[in-house]
């Protein structure tokens, strides 16, 4: 064993050489320094205002949907840790990433049947990407090379994710020149339950049209927007984006690497909408916050394409693709998922989150409080202060995480009444606070 270092020393060490999300270097806010979690809770390593532990509203960023240290995924960690951590894909498969496709496939839209294995979100929506650029070139149309997504999304960091991310995050600004540059459609209307609107509907089917001819793919999150504001919106944008793919020779790509696994209150958050993608992005809660996995699925017709073309491979094979020990884990997520009433859970807990937020409704500065499944969210008429709305959460005995001008949480589905009151009232504070 190593020798230990306080505290104090781990969080010199992490200030002086670690990089943290979206952070500059050295690090501006001191992180907590986190010793274990379990169940709903993160240990501190020392007291913080006077909490040793904080109920987790984030679920690490919408991957812990069953908490944390579960005796299933610990004894399925366990298990394939023994037989094997990993193995190279290249000419070599095991059971666990031939188990965990066929479940994904089995789960998900019907048209979807064959899985690549990716090791991130953000890789996953690559692949996606070149999935799709890739079938039209193998049809012989390498023009349709360009991306059509709606304002307010976001895909991830990496480089083509970056490029359908909403273009006024800053990181268009920062990159412009840069990027490849994709076509953007306003940003869908607000309002998961909204009637749909006529003349946004004609402004997609528009856009799409007009653009066919360079258009490879549309891609956006359905329902939910993630991380590019937290907005919800009706699925009938979905059912109009399929039926203007179809009637235009384009691609449908959904990225459900944050809705994915009942967060929205369905399966998949397609399912709202009762169409299917051509490709699909899973990952964040696939290994319920285990292990960094992610998977892109897509149809036979796009598989077939890009399998017949000149260069009749799909070019992408990252070095731990299909990870045993990550697609192990991930298939006991989903078994345990599958084996609760899950729809029951995410149902209470977005009744919890409607009663425990209403009244942030009255505080001023606050613009909007919503809820859809096990997500809800304070929006504030001015950017957060981060420090302030945090600090005011940990007095809460909470963890969250906001940003921009949002307060938000989505809890494990294992969080109990009690602890989602909890939430709702740290997010009230920090609403108050921040
Ligand atoms: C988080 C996220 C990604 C990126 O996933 P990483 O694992 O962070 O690379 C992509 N798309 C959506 C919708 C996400 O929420």
């Amino acid at each position: 064993m190593p020798e230990p270092l306080t505290p104090g020393e781990l969080l010199a060490l992490d200030r002086q050489h670690v990089w943290h999300p979206y952070g500059p270097m050295p690090g501006k806010a001191a992180p907590l320094l986190v010793e274990s979690a379990s169940g709903v809770r993160l240990r501190l390593a020392e007291p913080v205002d006077g909490q040793d532990e904080l109920v987790d509203g984030m679920s690490s960023w919408w991957s812990a949907v069953h908490g944390y240290n579960h005796p299933v995924l610990n004894d399925a960690a366990h298990g394939q840790l023994e037989r094997m951590s990993h193995v190279m894909f290249g000419g070599l498969t095991h059971e666990p990433a031939v188990r965990l496709a066929k479940r994904l496939v089995d789960i998900s839209p019907e048209p979807l049947q064959h899985v690549f294995l990716a090791d991130s979100g953000s890789v996953s929506v690559e692949v996606a990407v070149k999935m799709c650029l890739q079938y039209w070139r193998s049809l012989g149309k390498p023009r349709k090379q360009r991306l059509l997504t709606w304002r307010g999304g976001y895909h991830g960091d990496t480089w083509q994710p970056m490029s359908v991310c909403d273009p006024d995050g800053g990181m268009h600004e920062l990159w412009q020149g840069a990027l490849p540059r994709q076509i953007f459609a306003d940003a869908p209307p607000a309002g998961f339950d909204a009637a749909p609107d006529e003349a946004y509907a004609a402004h997609l089917r528009e856009l799409i049209g007009r653009h066919a001819e360079e258009l490879a793919a549309v891609i956006v999150e359905p329902v939910v927007q993630g991380a590019g504001g937290m907005s919800f919106h009706s699925p009938a944008y979905l059912r109009v984006l399929r039926e203007a793919c179809d009637e235009h020779g384009v691609l449908l790509v959904f990225d459900e690497i944050a809705t994915g696994f009942g967060r929205t209150g369905a399966l998949f958050a397609a399912g709202h909408a009762g169409v299917a993608p051509d490709v699909m992005c899973l990952g964040k809660a696939l290994t319920g916050g285990y292990l960094t996995l992610a998977a892109t699925l897509c149809t036979t017709a796009v598989a077939d394409g890009i399998s017949r073309g000149a260069l009749p491979v799909l070019a992408h094979g990252p070095t731990f693709m299909g990870n045993p020990l990550a697609a192990a884990v991930a298939d006991a997520s989903i078994s345990l998922l599958l084996s609760q009433d899950w729809g029951q859970e995410v149902k209470r807990i977005e009744s919890g989150l409607q009663n425990g937020l209403a009244p942030a409704a009255d505080l001023p500065g606050v613009r909007e409080v919503r809820v859809l499944g096990a997500i809800g969210v304070v929006q504030l008429d001015h950017e957060v202060d981060m420090a302030a709305a945090t600090r005011a959460a940990v007095r809460e005995g909470v963890w969250l995480r906001p940003f921009r001008d949002l307060i938000y949480t989505m809890p494990p589905y294992i969080t109990g009444d009690d602890d989602v009151a909890r939430i709702c009232a740290a997010v009230c504070a920090a609403a108050r606070e921040g």
